[in-house]
């Protein structure tokens, strides 16, 4: 080994690191351990929304494409099958799903088939009563104006339309108007517009008829148009009456071409809807208020003047709006007097209604389990937390683009 090769090794060997030159470089790679970490985990929750928003997608693909039933009555049971005569006069030889409970057929019972297959796969009832499918029929619903936090503006643009062509339909008379059939609410979900509809009905002392447009649509060939006729006829004999249709979307969206015969069926049970909407007398008792979280896809059809010429935004509420959907939930909740509600409205912002209710019902659960005697600060940072990692930005997902 001469002088010379030691003198070169010196010159190419770094200068041994100092520790401090160390503890930078723990510190700058803790740093970009730290930042990877929070990159990651904020990707996990992308990837675990957009696989959310993937399978609702796939769920209502699934639905569209779900092939309505054919309705029919059983003539016979045979070795080979079921003789079934369609609603339109065809007589057909079909399978039975062996699910269904063969004792159960017999001669002369209302049948669905599968509209692919024409099997049976469903007994029904001889006949339809409304009050079935109708989801929810109250005499008096007990939700007034003052359950309803915020919504101001709106209570009173929709008390302007539908309340006063109860109250005042004499006015409307003298003065030569005709009265607004109805309204069409329209925001994303949990903001109070079934809410609204009921506190409706309950000052106006209405039966309040509630039904879901998508348990309508899709499922019976030839029924929906049937069964939207049915609960009007009901509605008109338990006048005052509010009809509520909530996903209106389901039943009222706009007519295409080359449309499935699914669709076609959905655009029977519209048609039948708007026949009634044009049917009624303008001073009569049934007033008509429906929901949707997807206006952009309704039929124009729909807003034409004397159907839903009224459309009331129910938008996500703001901060006073949360404050004041805090202090309605929290009428009769027990709170520490720690707790700052407008500090909690203003830790909300983008909660619906329906997860303000949610918040203070998980703090109360907390309270309760911890045995304490009112609601603490801790109770409800714990459940704000609970709710925000819950929601996920659940509150869009229903609507689907429009309120993203
Ligand atoms: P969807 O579109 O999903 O049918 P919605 O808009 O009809 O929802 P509601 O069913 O009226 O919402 O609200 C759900 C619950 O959320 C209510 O029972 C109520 O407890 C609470 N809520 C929503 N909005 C309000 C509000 N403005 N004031 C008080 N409570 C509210």
């Amino acid at each position: 080994m001469t002088a010379g090769s030691d003198s070169k090794r010196s010159e190419d060997t770094p200068p041994h690191p100092t520790v401090s030159n160390l503890q930078n470089e723990i510190r700058d790679l803790s740093e970009t351990a730290q930042q990877l970490l929070t990159d990651k985990l904020l990707l996990e929750s992308e990837v675990s929304q957009v696989k959310k928003r993937a399978s609702r997608l796939e769920e209502e693909i699934r639905n569209l494409r779900a092939p309505p039933m054919i309705i029919g009555h059983l003539q016979d049971l045979t070795e080979d099958g079921a003789i079934v005569r369609s609603s339109n006069g065809t007589v057909f030889l079909v399978s039975v799903n062996p699910r269904i409970d063969s004792s159960k057929l017999v001669s002369g019972c209302r049948v669905a088939l599968n509209q692919d297959t024409l099997s049976v796969i469903e007994i029904l009832p001889d006949s339809w009563d409304p009050l079935v499918i109708t989801s929810e029929i109250i005499e008096k619903p007990e939700v007034s104006y003052e359950d309803i936090g915020g919504l101001t503006e709106q209570i009173s643009e929709i008390r302007e339309t539908v309340e006063l062509s109860f109250t005042n339909r004499d006015d409307f008379k003298r003065f030569s108007i005709e009265p607004p059939k109805g309204v069409l609410l329209t925001g994303p979900p949990g903001t109070g517009k079934t809410m609204l509809a009921k506190a409706v009905a309950h000052s106006t002392n209405a039966v309040f008829l509630g039904l879901v447009a998508s348990e309508l649509a899709q499922k019976y060939i030839g029924e929906g148009g049937r069964l939207v006729r049915e609960i009007f006829d009901l509605a008109r004999k338990k006048a005052p009456a509010i009809v509520f249709i909530d996903e209106l979307d389901a039943i009222g969206s706009k007519r295409l071409d080359g449309a499935t015969s699914g669709d076609r069926e959905v655009q029977r049970t519209l048609m039948q809807l708007l026949s009634e909407l044009d049917g009624f007398e303008p001073l009569e008792d049934v007033k008509i208020i429906a929901a949707t979280n997807r206006p952009e896809l309704l039929d124009s059809a729909l807003l034409r003047p004397g159907r839903f010429d009224r459309i009331v935004e129910i938008p996500l509420p703001d901060e006073d709006g949360r404050l004041s959907i805090l202090r309605v939930h929290t009428k009769n909740t027990p709170l520490s007097s720690q707790i700052d509600l407008k500090e909690i409205a203003s830790k909300t912002d983008g909660f619906s209604g329906a997860e303000i209710k949610s918040l203070v019902v998980e703090a109360g659960v907390s309270a309760i389990s911890n045995g304490r005697k009112k609601i603490s600060k801790s109770d409800f940072s714990k459940s704000l937390e609970k709710v925000t990692d819950g929601r996920n930005g659940d509150v869009t997902d229903n609507s689907s683009g429009l309120y993203d």
